[in-house]
């Protein structure tokens, strides 16, 4: 039987996230620093590690089967493969930023001005829809520095909490690009390499969904129960389990990460009370 392959980053940002979805979907491999490519001993997949500029490249020839990388690599590489799956982390932007001590007009900023990127294809299309002419200067690495130095008036690059721009002594003034990891495939897989892919896609989905969301449990009067009911909106409706005291429950829930602040304090205003919440590992819809 074939194994799916599946290219990941050998070490940066990416190569943790990356390693710890493969390990939460229960796929086991071995993993030393000098090792490019190993064979999952569960699961019929291979893992390759390498530079995530390469990855693209890859997956279009076939090399390896599936990748994961940032979507703006995905951008700037151009190659034809499909993007299949957004994973939630590495969430960044590539922007625009220019000296801190300079006023920013609009795009116009830009004419006739030198901006270093390690994104050229994402920044001269850019420009191209916004018909801007400048001029722009490809460099692999530290592009923050580049106005410091002299080499350039500005800089396209990669930017989440924007320290480093600050620290540079630059502004952010416009983004570019919202990106997050992907997972991206080769267009033409297998059957049986497709069937792999659908397995695995299941389990990074009962993953993600364990992440969004939340076990509850509480205890509440029975008269408090209509109205804690309508406040959880549960999988299916609540469990509700009656306790040894009398007229007392327990209720069972599970709620989305992101709203939970917001219903514990509506439960506790609706009588709520021992309310505990627990993460949930893995969650199949
Ligand atoms: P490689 O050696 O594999 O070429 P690299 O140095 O080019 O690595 P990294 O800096 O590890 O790349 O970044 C990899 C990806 O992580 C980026 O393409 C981007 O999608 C994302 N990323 C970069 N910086 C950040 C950040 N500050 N916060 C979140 N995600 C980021
Ligand atoms: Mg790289």
């Amino acid at each position: 039987m074939s194994e799916l392959k599946i290219a990941i980053q050998k070490s940066g940002r990416l190569s943790e996230n990356s390693k710890k979805l493969l390990e939460e979907c229960g796929i086991k491999f071995s993993n030393g620093i000098s090792v490019l490519k190993t064979t999952a001993q569960n699961f019929p997949v291979e893992v390759l590690f390498l530079r995530d500029d390469d990855i693209p490249q890859y997956v279009e020839q076939q090399v390896a089967d599936i990748g994961i990388l940032g979507e703006n690599m995905v951008y700037e590489k151009n190659k034809d493969v499909n993007i299949i799956e957004q994973l939630g982390f590495a969430q960044c932007r590539l922007s625009l930023a220019i000296p801190k001590e300079e006023t920013y007009p609009g795009l116009g900023y830009f004419i006739n001005k030198k901006v270093a990127t390690s994104y050229p294809k994402i920044l001269s299309d850019f420009f191209k829809k916004n018909k801007i002419t400048a001029e722009i200067e490809e460099i692999s690495g530290s592009v923050e520095i580049a106005p410091g130095i002299g080499l350039a008036d500005a800089v396209c690059d990669i930017v989440s909490s924007g320290s480093t721009l600050l620290t540079n002594g630059l502004h952010e003034v416009e983004t570019i690009l919202k990106s997050q990891a992907v997972i991206i495939g080769n267009k033409n897989l297998s059957r049986e390499k497709q069937e792999i892919l659908t397995s695995f896609l299941f389990r990074i989905r009962a993953v993600k969904n364990a992440k969004e969301n939340k076990y509850i449990l509480l205890n509440a009067p029975e008269s408090a129960i209509p109205k804690i009911c309508s406040i959880l909106p549960g999988m299916k409706s609540p469990t509700i389990l009656p306790l040894v005291e009398k007229g007392w429950y327990s209720l069972h829930s599970v709620v989305k990460e992101d709203e939970f602040w917001i219903r514990i304090n509506q439960l506790k205003e609706a009588g709520a009370e021992g309310i505990l919440v627990i993460p949930i590992e893995k969650m199949i819809l």
